[in-house]
């Protein structure tokens, strides 16, 4: 009976070691992983974002996501052209948080990039020399760090269109959505058309979508793409001096034309004067936005986000599904007449200078898409107001650097699919 015992327990210990044997030889290999970080250098501050993604999924589509955002302390890039010397200092908390973020052994192979846009391409419209000036020192401070800096250059309005749109239907999963087996026209399968990307910045405002009608008239205005096998028209069009920071500008200086700075909190008023903005009395092409500027017809789905997002989210309108446009304008109807210092016994934790031009920047975005790109009360509610798709921003970075470093295939994988006609 003691033998028995004995060999009981043997064959417990055994079957125990056992189990830790196997387990410790099916401990996963460490995880082979790839990070890349994108410096959205905005008009009004710059934002550091950084990826990650498994490296043997590089050509998969939906499999990159955004690991943290940080936000620089101060102004917008352009704003140090008088002050070269404090760039590294800007710089330096939130290059100390990716070196963190990344593992070390994955610095050297961690792609830096940083793109400029409309506030920089202003300063390069007012002097060129300063704008270089301002990147060349941003490319010094970057390549103090142990990462793979890839160069601080301006990118064109086109690209910030075109990236948004890449970022939103990456996202979203369109690129590589099976197409219903019912539908032999995999192109009218709805479940593979794309989203449209609205993007409303501090000095310029990006639309781009793919029209209904390949035939896209203004050349300037047309991108071709080939993106996991299958050809894409797009239409994108930048407005430079229309982001929200800029068309505030504008229209403070037609007022001042005519003494009438004092605030009234009468929306109507304030609509009108904002509409004054948009030149619709020409347009060389079958149908224009503004100023003269081709729009095809408005077509599927939007995804509008940055401050279309900060503004809507303010206003409540981001949780539920789109409100209709006849609630937001009822709404800022109301929002705009509320006296100052009650707006700001409410709302005592909002920042002040945000507080003071909600009124401003919901009439503005109404006037865009309804006067400006001609969204109607039907066709609104296909616009997306949205911040995050999971937990990646949407914005213009992530397709800046999928594209950058070829992880969206034509065809093959390695090929560089962005081109621009
Ligand atoms: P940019 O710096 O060009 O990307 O522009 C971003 C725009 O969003 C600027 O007009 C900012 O003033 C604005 N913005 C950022 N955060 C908020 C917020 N919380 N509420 C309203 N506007 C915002």
């Amino acid at each position: 009976r003691n033998i028995l015992i004995i060999l009981g327990f043997s064959c417990i210990i055994a079957v125990i070691a056992l189990i830790a044997v196997g387990l410790t030889q099916n401990k996963p290999l460490p995880e082979n992983v790839k990070y890349g970080i994108v410096l959205d250098a905005g008009s009004s501050h710059t934002s550091l974002y950084i990826y990650k993604w498994p490296a043997e999924k590089e050509n998969d589509t939906g499999v990159v996501h955004q690991v943290t955002e940080c936000k620089l302390k101060g102004p917008g890039i352009s704003r140090y052209a008088q002050k070269l010397s404090e760039i590294d200092i800007y710089l330096t908390a939130c290059m100390v948080r990716a070196t963190q973020v990344v593992p070390k052994s994955r610095h050297q192979e961690t792609p830096v990039y940083l793109g400029a846009t409309a506030g920089m391409r202003l300063l390069r419209i007012e002097n060129e020399q300063l704008a270089d000036k301002v990147l060349a020192a941003v490319a010094r401070s970057l390549s103090n760090y142990y990462f793979d800096f890839q160069g601080a250059r301006i990118i064109t309005g086109q690209e910030e269109g075109a990236y948004g749109w890449i970022t939103i239907n990456y996202l979203l999963g369109k690129f590589t959505q099976k197409t219903s087996w019912l539908n032999l026209r995999p192109n009218e399968d709805s479940a593979l058309e794309t989203y449209g990307a609205l993007d409303l910045g501090g000095a310029s405002t990006q639309i781009t979508f793919v029209p209904q009608d390949k035939e896209i008239e203004s050349p300037s205005n047309a991108l071709h793409f080939r993106l996991y096998g299958r050809d894409y028209s797009v239409y994108t069009h930048s407005f430079l001096c229309y982001g929200k920071d800029q068309a505030l500008r504008q229209k403070l200086a037609k007022d001042i034309q005519q003494f009438q700075i004092q605030g009234t909190g009468n929306y109507q008023q304030c609509q009108q004067s904002i509409l004054q903005l948009f030149n619709t009395s020409y347009c060389p092409y079958s149908h224009c936005s503004f100023n003269g500027i081709f729009l095809p017809s408005l077509h599927g789905d939007f995804g509008a986000f940055s401050a279309y997002y900060y503004v809507m989210e303010f206003l409540n309108f981001t949780s539920e599904e789109t409100p209709s446009q006849e609630k937001m304008t009822d709404t800022m109807e109301k929002f705009c007449s509320q006296p100052w210092e009650e707006l700001k016994t409410h709302f005592g934790n909002v920042k002040e200078k945000y507080l003071s031009e909600y009124c401003f920047s919901g009439t503005y975005i109404l006037s865009l898409l309804v006067s400006g790109y001609g969204f109607t009360a039907d066709s609104w509610k296909n616009i997306h107001f949205m911040g995050k798709i999971q937990s990646s921003n949407v914005g213009w970075t992530l397709g800046y650097m999928l594209n950058l470093t070829n992880m969206i295939p034509a065809e093959q994988p390695l090929s560089t699919p962005l081109t621009h006609s």
